[in-house]
């Protein structure tokens, strides 16, 4: 069983989340990705953050009926703010001995590692999946580069760079951290929510069904 976590605020699920959903599962042979939502994210604000139920409809509107995606209400369900270890614990401990579980996670949150609660225990849980999001300021060489110089400082000596799967491998025992360059679609939740504060068309940004919702909802105005 080879399972990813791809966990986020999804405040609307856009077309830039679906596209890293699709890339993870085809480059990494996923048999399912879980979508987690997270209720209260421990970093973001909670003024502009839209009722769990209107979230998690967007998401299942927005997902192509691909039985490999499994959204969960792990985070949902927790009390407190939501922290990956817990998620990532959550579903590692329903795997078996040589599954493999990897996390999605945006570069930006990958530099900010050391600041996770239990990240050491996090990295040897998953194998986490680093994506990039626009080509200008984190096309792969430099997000390579960037990650190499952040292992280096914060994870010292113990991972190797392996330049044709663009991953680390651990010296020792422990999980790879991969790169993937994925096609960027520039597009962010909060980008959509300013949008329809404003007033202006989100049809490029979301899935149609997505777009249609959000309008006879109300949401984010
Ligand atoms: P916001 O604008 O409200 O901060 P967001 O668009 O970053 O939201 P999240 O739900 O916080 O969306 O993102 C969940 C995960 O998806 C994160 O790991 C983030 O890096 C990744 N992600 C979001 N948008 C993109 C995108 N356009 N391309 C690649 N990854 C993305």
């Amino acid at each position: 069983m080879r399972a990813g976590i791809f966990g986020g605020t999804f405040n609307p699920i856009h077309n830039g989340h679906l596209m890293v959903a699709r890339q993870v599962l085809q480059r990494f042979s996923l048999d399912r990705l879980y979508i987690v939502p997270c209720r209260r994210p421990p970093h973001k604000p909670e003024a502009s953050l839209a009722p769990v139920v209107h979230r998690l409809e967007m998401i299942r509107m927005a997902l192509p009926a691909d039985a490999r995606y499994d959204i969960s209400d792990v985070e949902l369900q927790r009390r407190g703010p939501s922290y990956t270890i817990d998620t990532a614990r959550h579903f590692a401990s329903r795997m078996d001995a040589g599954d493999a579980l990897f996390l999605v996670m945006g570069l930006d949150a990958f530099l900010e590692l050391h600041t996770w609660k239990s990240q050491r225990r996090l990295l040897e849980t998953v194998q986490p999946v680093v994506v990039t999001r626009t080509v200008d300021t984190e096309g792969p060489e430099t997000a390579q580069h960037r990650m190499q110089a952040y292992i280096r400082s914060h994870l010292a000596g113990t991972y190797v760079y392996v330049a044709r799967h663009r991953c680390w491998q651990p010296a020792a025992a422990g999980q790879a951290i991969h790169l993937l360059a994925t096609d960027p679609v520039d597009v962010s939740s909060s980008q959509i929510r300013r949008r329809v504060k404003a007033g202006k068309n989100i049809a490029a940004l979301v899935p149609t069904a997505v777009c249609a919702y959000i309008e006879q909802k109300g949401i984010y105005r």
